[in-house]
């Protein structure tokens, strides 16, 4: 599944963020989801959540999908967030944004020194 290998990815992603800041917990871990990414967000979120149930660590921890616009070029000069047809040319456009899978955030609760 798709979908798992990415929540995966983002909890791998927190967790690491969250070992190099001595962190006691993470409260919180923003996700820039593309909107032509042919990911489901829901899904992202509910597998991540039964990735981090017996994590201590991710107790409470909060997933925030934000689904991000395609951004795309066309050699005609065209920029804008038509995926499939230059509406100035008709040719494909390229995808320059919009696909990918970010974490933009991740907010942790760490032990005062
Ligand atoms: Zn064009």
């Amino acid at each position: 599944m798709h979908e798992y290998g990415i929540a995966y990815d983002i909890f791998e992603t927190a967790r690491r963020a969250a070992v190099e800041h001595h962190a006691r917990s993470i409260s919180k871990v923003c996700v820039d989801v593309g909107e032509i990414s042919m990911i489901n967000p829901e899904q992202v979120e509910f597998l991540f959540k039964s990735i981090v149930e017996d994590q201590p660590l991710f107790a409470g921890v909060e997933l925030v999908c934000s689904v991000i616009k395609p951004e795309t070029r066309c050699e005609c000069g065209y920029v804008g967030s038509e995926i499939y047809v230059c509406p100035q040319c008709g040719a494909l456009p390229s995808v320059e944004k919009g696909r990918e899978i970010v974490v933009t955030n991740i907010e942790i609760e760490a032990d005062e020194e």
